[in-house]
Parts: structure tokens; sequence; C-alpha cells
């Protein structure tokens, strides 16, 4: 996630090619790996993080994911990062080599749900009695905001 705007046409390396990207979309979301969920009632607490603004998850080859999709305070408009020179070590640390300049990272999800009724569906199908015995209503999580850390960048499948 090198970022400084060319003045100048210039051939992309690796170097530059952050410079090209003008939408950052790395730097608009992040991720949280959760632990696989096999329970209903582990579904019943994703359904209602999912309620919230802006959360999706999907499951990919390295497991399930969390999503958060919410531009990073320091991104400047044309895509250069605000914070450039103390960037966290994540940013610093994220290989540009084939992103999602390159190709969207959706493209190696094995599940993606972007909404509650998305979600809703797979567990309808998943639990042939989920309208049945209601899961006990899981509230962990509500307030925590050391829960809210960036995880990392989505996987690419
Ligand atoms: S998506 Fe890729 S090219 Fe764009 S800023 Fe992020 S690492 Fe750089
Ligand atoms: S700190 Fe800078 S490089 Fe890191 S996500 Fe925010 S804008 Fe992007």
């Amino acid at each position: 996630m090198a970022k400084k705007i060319p003045l100048v046409a210039e051939e992309m390396t690796p170097e530059n090619k952050c410079s090209f990207c003008k939408n950052s979309k790395c730097c608009t979301y992040f991720t949280q790996q959760i632990d696989t969920p096999r329970k209903k009632s582990e579904f019943v607490h994703m359904l209602w993080q999912i309620s919230h603004r802006d959360v999706q998850f999907y499951k990919d080859e390295d497991g399930w994911f969390l999503l958060v999709n919410s531009p990073c305070v320091h991104l400047l408009e044309g895509g250069g990062c605000g914070i450039y020179d103390s960037r966290p070590k994540i940013c610093r640390d994220y290989d540009n080599d084939y992103c999602e300049y390159d190709a969207s990272a959706e493209e190696g999800f094995e599940l993606f749900f972007d909404s509650y009724d998305a979600l809703l569906k797979y567990c309808k199908k998943r639990f042939k009695k989920w309208d049945g015995k209601k899961a006990k209503k899981g509230k962990q999580g509500k307030g925590k905001k050391g829960s809210k850390k960036k995880e990392g960048k989505k996987s690419k499948g």
C-alpha cells in the first residue's frame, strides 16, 4: 500500500502500482477471521452481526471471515494515505503483487453473505428445523470496542 500520486505518466511497477489505484479498495474494509460456525446459535449470532450496516460474511479456502466495509478514516480523496509515514504494520506488509487492483477478492469466495436475508436463506437451507425451537440469542460482542480490531485484507482464492 505505497501511495504517492505520480505527476507524469509512467510505467507500472510493484513500487508505483498503488499510485495508479485511485479507489484504494484495500483501504475500504477490514476482515476478522471467525471460528467455523456449526451450531444454530452461532448463526443466530451472525444474523445479529450482519443486521448492522456494512457488515458481511464470507468463506474462502482459509475459513470464515467477518467483513466490515468501512473505509479507513486516513484514506484521502484520490486514494492517498493521510498517515503514510506512520501507517500501521499491516498496511506496510500488505503485498500488492496480486491485489484487488488486479481482480476482485469476491472471485475466491466459496460462500458470501452480503445481507441478513442472504444469510437467513442459507440458515434455513442448512438447518431443517430453523423455524422450530428458538436458538439462544447471542449478545456477546455488543459494545466490545476491542473486537473491532483490524485483522486483515480479504484473502484471495
Ligand atoms: S488495492 Fe492494490 S494497488 Fe490498490 S492501493 Fe491496495 S495494494 Fe495498492
Ligand atoms: S492507514 Fe493508510 S494505508 Fe492503512 S488502511 Fe488507512 S489509508 Fe490505507
